[in-house]
Formats: C-alpha cells, structure tokens, sequence
C-alpha cells in the first residue's frame, strides 16, 4: 500500500473514531435526560393522586375510592395503586403483579419514615413512586404508583436520530473525499518517489514536471538540476576515461570494449577483421625537443595523418556493399601508439598489404610548422577472432607482431604463434637478467690490444659477459639486445664500466696499465648527463680517465653529430679518449667524422676478413682509412686479427694496434691479469738478459 493509501486510512480511521465517540456521548446524554424527565413525571403525577385521593377522603367519597383504584390499576400505562395507612398496612390496593406488593410496602414504609414523595426504579425499569397522604395538614399515609417500564420516557435519542444519521453519512462521504484529498495532497510526492526509484535504477530519466506551486515543485526542480548535474559529471567521467584528451580519439579502454561488441555482434568468422597496432619511432626521438605546446601540435598532426590514411586505405578496402557500421575504428593507445580495428578484413593476407598501405602511407614526409617530417611507423598486425580471445588478446597479438616489426624491412608484421613464443623466450630471457643484474652475473671479460710498435699487450676491451651460476657463459649478442629494449642496458653498462674500471686500476697499481676500452651502447648515449655519469665512475674505480677509452659506434655518433659533440665535451676535457667503433660499416661521410673530436678509429672486422677473400676493394678502403687517420692524428686500431698476416698487413701500413684472436678473445679477469704478469715477466727477464 502506497503512501497515500495509508494516509487516506488513517484520516478515515480518525472520523470513524470521532463520529463514535460523539454518537456514544449523546447517547449517554440522552439517556439521562430520558430518566431525569421520567422520574419528574412520575413524582408529580403520584403527588397529584395523593392529593386527590385525600380530598375524596375529606369530602367523604372515601367509599368510592376502591372502584376508582381498580378502574385506574386496569389502565395498561399502570401497574399497581396502593393506599398505605401511617403504618404501611394496605388500605386499598389494586394491581396484577403480586411482586409489586413487596415494592409498595417498602415505598410506604421510605414515604413514612422521609416525611416526603420517594421514587424506586428496578433493574427491569419500571418506576415505583409513594407520596404521603396529607389530610387536615396531617400525614394519614402513602399513596403509591408503580409504573410499568418505559413510561414517560423521554424520546430524546429518537430526536437525535436525523443528528446520527447525519453524522453516519457525514462519515460515510467524508471517507472518500479525505481520501481523495490526501492523494491529492500527496501524489507530488509518488511521483517525486517513482521518479527517485527510476533515477536509482536506470541512472538517468527525463525531467519530470511538477507545477504545483509548493515545495513539491522546488523539490522537482533541484532533483531535476541535480540529475542534470549527476549527467553532466558521468559524461565528463566518461570522456576523461573513454577519449584522449589531445587526439580527441577514443583511447585503448574504448577500444578493447569497442572490438569486444563488434566481435559479439559479427555473424561469421569472416567478419571478425583484423587489429593494427601502430608505433610512431620517430615522433619518439622528435618529441623530446618539442616544447609541450608543439608536442601536443605534432601528435593531433600524426593522429590527423592516421585517420586520413586510415579512412582512405580503408575505402578502397571495403566494396560498396558494406555498411558504414563495418567502417575502420581508430584509436590513441599511449604517447607514440595507435591502433586501428578494420572489421572489413577478411584474411592474413589482406590484413598485411592494408598494414603495409597503411604504413607506407604514414611514413609519406609531411609538412608541419615548416619542417619536412616522417613518423617512422612500424606496424603490428593480428587478426581478429569472433570466438575464443577477446579485444586485449588480440591487441597483445599486435603487440608482439608490431616488436618484430620494428626491425622487418617492410616494418610491417603480422602475428604468428612461433612470434609469440620468441616474444615469450624474450619476457622469460629479461626476467632471468633482472636477477642476474642483482646477482651480479654480469662480468667485464677483456680481450687484449696489441700496441703494433712494441708489440706489447697495452690495451684491453672490456666485453660483457654474463656468467650464469653453472659457469655456462653467455656473450652479449644474447643480451645486449634485449637489455637495449628493455631498458636494462643502463644498469648493464654500469656495472661492466664499473668492473673494467676497477680492474684497470688495480693491473695499474701493479705496475701493470692497460689503456681500457669500454663499449657505449646507443642507448646510454642518448642519455643527457652521460658524461657525468661517465666521470662519476672512472671516480669511483681510482682510475685516471687518461686510462679510459669510450668505444662509440659510427653510426650511434652520426646519428646526432652536434649533440654527439655536446655529448663528449666533457669526458675530452677530463681526459677520457674516444674511439669510433666499427667503422667503414656506417654511410657516414669522412668530412663529417673529422667534425667530431675522436681519438680512435677501430676499422671493422669485415675489412679484415675481406682481406682473406683477396679483395682489393677492402685493402684500398683500409689504406684510405689509415691515410685519413693520419691526417686527423688519429690512432687506429685494427679488429678481428687472426692470422699473423693480418697483422703483417696492418703493422706495414702504420696502424698502431691491433686485436684478435690471434693474440686471444676476451678473458676473464683473472686470465688476463696473468697474461700482464706474465707479459711483465718476460719483460724483466728480457730487461735482465740485456
Ligand atoms: P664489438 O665492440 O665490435 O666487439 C668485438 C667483438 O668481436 C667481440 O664479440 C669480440 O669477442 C669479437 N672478436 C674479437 N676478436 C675477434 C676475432 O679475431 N675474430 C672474431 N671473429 N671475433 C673477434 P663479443 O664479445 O661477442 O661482443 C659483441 C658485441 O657486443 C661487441 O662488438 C659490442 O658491440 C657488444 N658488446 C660487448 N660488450 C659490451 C658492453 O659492455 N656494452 C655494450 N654496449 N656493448 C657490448
Ligand atoms: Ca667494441
Ligand atoms: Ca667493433
């Protein structure tokens, strides 16, 4: 039962009640009255009778007296006459009812004793009246009348019927209009209720209009602006959740539930489509130099290109008979990732030439502020499942094929298991290196360097290795990748520059120094404070940074060669000597490279080894280098020298070291540090025999 309902009982309840209880006191009042009037009556009537009968007496009808009573107690409205003398015995009495007879001996005896009339009413309501007989001014006697029941009743309460009736219908209609009032009164306050109820089950529900010109009203209102605001915030909530507040596109959460209804509502399997995963590499290396104003300008540039190249890739894909429905999604998942979902796609094969469109579309050069720029997308391919995986498999899938893509000549990849496996090889190989890196498995091996004109072993290169618990050795093709792209390289190299370094100090303090190279990935070289860092270690080990060497790719150099110059300043200034690495493999032109303060070439290994296959190409490109070396007053150093020619070769053309197996690969410490012992050794001895 409503509210209303209740009410409408309750107010009928109380006219119930009230009407009862006003009919209950007028009765009561009534029936008093009635008694009241009954026994004034009576008294008069019997006193008139007293008086009568007395004057017949004293004007001597006595005799005639009986008849009378008999004729009288013969009335229907009497029961009994009795005339008592001062003693109560009876001198006429008349009547049918011989229990009466007790009644007037006793009103007698009361008349007698009071002086004055006396009424006795029984529980069957007659009434019984005496009245003394007064004759000459004396009491002779009583007269008595006993009236049968209801005489002279006073009829008030059949008077006060209409009132009752009046009242009963009074209560009667008052029910229904009450109740009609209270629901009136109350039905804002259903509606405002069924509208609460409505508002918590559905979260929202259109206005709701109430004029009734009261509080009711002003209550509609502020409910009605409090949903309002209520919408507004979840609308707020949800694009500061679903949208990316610099693309304005949807971002990965929307994504996933986006692909998760689409592949719940396609039919076929065919119409799953395929996911792509876009990672925007150059956008990555540009951003860093944008202040944050431009940097957002270039994502909404590079998120504008994707949809553009999205949309028309994607309608020369799909036939005119598919919907706008089965239109190509597009979203912003992190800084540099984007993703597109095409549930137009219908196989592997379709899948990659729309990424591989798609990609070669992106990396089109464009202009922005008046630079010719290039996002340098590669893209990670999977295709859809209708049953089975959901939105965030999938999107992992791209993941792992857009990993592989990074390094695939159409920078395109789409997702295989054999992929998926390497990628997990790669999750489990990172998490055995974090706790390498804890364990300090990772060692500085050193492979010697031989100063072609004392033909001593003056140098070493450090190289990583990583010596697992079982002693198995695992070199740093394995992990320097990985380290890389996790970003544990910074750790890695740390410890190795730190552990070369140390040792380089101690052979040092032994009378033993080795000029000691060390490898800098590309990685640490994009690091801003790298030379602090550099300089805090060579500190730490007690090594002179003179003993130092940085080993520095060419093409890590090129890549930036005024920052590289930045870069290097310092270490020169402290004394830390420079070295190209690999060099002859990059496309750097020399004119630049003479740009850059190094104090080292290392020419690669391959020139070496061309030098094996007869290749004059080779010996003319390591002639030219040892030229140019000496023009820049650069040592060099010649890698990768197995065999006793190779290093005839390199000593008649003035290089001034070299490395190599044939001297020895790279040795732990403790081998090393006997190789200098030794090699000092022989030395004292030659020293001696001269
Ligand atoms: P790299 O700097 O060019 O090092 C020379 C590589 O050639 C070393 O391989 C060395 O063992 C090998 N080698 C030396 N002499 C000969 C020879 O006569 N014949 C042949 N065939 N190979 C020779 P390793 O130790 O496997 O290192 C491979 C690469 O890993 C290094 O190439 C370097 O780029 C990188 N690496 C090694 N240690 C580190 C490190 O601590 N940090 C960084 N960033 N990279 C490192
Ligand atoms: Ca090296
Ligand atoms: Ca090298």
């Amino acid at each position: 039962m409503g509210l209303a309902g209740r009410a409408a009982l309750f107010v009928a309840a109380l006219l119930l009640l009230t009407a009862a209880m006003a009919t209950a006191t007028v009765w009561y009042g009534a029936e008093r009255e009635s008694e009241r009037h009954q026994h004034i009556v009576a008294r008069d009537l019997t006193t008139r009778f007293a008086e009568t009968v007395a004057s017949m007496i004293n004007d001597g009808y006595g005799a005639v007296l009986p008849s009378m009573l008999e004729r009288m107690a013969a009335r229907d409205d009497i029961r009994r006459l009795s005339l008592r003398d001062r003693q109560g015995r009876i001198i006429a009495e008349q009547g049918d009812n011989p229990e009466d007879v007790g009644v007037s001996t006793q009103l007698a005896s009361r008349v007698n004793a009071s002086g004055h009339a006396e009424v006795l009413r029984s529980a069957k309501r007659w009434l019984a009246v005496g009245a003394p007989l007064v004759l000459n001014g004396q009491r002779v006697g009583v007269a008595v009348i006993i009236w049968p029941p209801n005489q002279f009743r006073l009829d008030a309460l059949l008077a006060l019927a209409p009132l009752f009736l009046f009242l009963g219908c009074f209560t009667l209609a008052a029910i229904p209009v009450a109740v009609h009032f209270v629901r009136k009164a109350i039905a804002p306050l259903d509606e405002l209720t069924r509208f609460a109820e409505k508002v918590a089950q559905h979260g929202g529900a259109a206005p709701l209009i109430l004029r009734t010109g009261d509080e009711f009203e002003t209550l509609a209102g502020a409910f009605n602006q409090m949903i309002g605001r209520l919408d507004a915030s979840t609308r707020r909530i949800q694009e500061i959740a679903f949208i990316d507040p610099v693309t304005q596109l949807p971002n990965q959460d929307w994504f996933l539930r986006d692909v998760d209804f689409r592949l719940l509502q396609a039919k076929a399997p065919a119409e799953a489509g395929a996911v792509f995963v876009f990672e925007f590499q150059r956008l990555a290396k540009i951003m860093p130099t944008l202040d944050p104003e431009a940097a957002r300008d270039l994502i909404k540039a590079a998120a504008g290109r994707l949809v553009g190249a999205t949309r028309t890739v994607d309608r020369a894909v799909r036939s005119q008979t598919i919907g706008d429905d089965r239109a190509a999604a597009t979203a912003r998942f992190g800084a540099f990732e984007f993703a597109v979902y095409a549930p137009a796609i219908t196989s592997p094969a379709d899948a990659a030439r729309f990424g591989q469109h798609l990609t070669v579309a992106l990396n089109q050069p464009f202009d922005w502020r008046g630079h010719k720029l290039s996002l340098g997308a590669c893209c990670g391919v999977a295709m859809a499942q209708r049953e089975g995986k959901g939105a965030d498999a999938i999107v992992r899938h791209a993941r792992v094929a857009l990993c592989a893509a990074q390094t695939a000549p159409t920078r395109v990849k789409v997702f295989t298991q054999s992929l998926d496996r390497e990628a997990i090889a790669r999750v489990t190989l990172e998490r055995e290196m974090r706790g390498a890196l804890e364990r300090n498995e990772f060692r500085a091996y050193f492979q010697p360097k031989i100063n072609l004109a004392t033909g001593r072993i003056e140098g070493a290169e450090a190289l990583a290795r990583w010596v697992r618990p079982d002693r198995t050795i695992i070199g740093p093709q394995r992990f320097i990748p990985l380290a890389e792209e996790s970003g544990l390289i910074g750790p890695l190299s740390d410890a190795i520059m730190l552990d070369a370094c140390w040792k380089a100090a101690g052979w040092a303090r032994k009378g033993m120094p080795v000029k000691m190279a060390v490898n800098v990935s590309a990685l640490q070289f994009r690091d801003d404070r790298f030379a602090d860092h550099v300089l805090q270690i060579v500190q730490r080990a007690g090594l002179p940074p003179s003993s130092l060497e940085l080993e520095i790719t060419e093409s890590v150099a090129m890549e930036d060669p005024a920052r590289a110059l930045r870069l290097i300043a310092p270490l020169r200034a402290a004394g830390v000597r420079l070295a190209i690495d690999d060099f002859g493999c990059g496309h750097s032109s020399l004119a630049a490279l003479s740009k850059l303060p190094f104090d080292v070439i290392k020419i690669d290994q391959q020139f070496i080894r061309a030098l094996d296959r007869g290749d004059a190409q080779a010996e003319v490109i390591i002639e030219l280098i040892l030229a140019l070396a000496g023009k820049l007053n650069l040592e060099v150093v010649a890698e990768g020298v197995e065999r006793r020619e190779h290093a005839d070769f390199m000593a008649a053309r003035g290089c001034h070291w070299v490395q190599g197996f044939l001297y020895g690969a790279a040795v732990s410490a403790a081998d090393f540090s006997e190789m200098l012992r030794k090699q000092a050794g022989e030395g004292s001895a030659s020293a001696h025999a001269a």
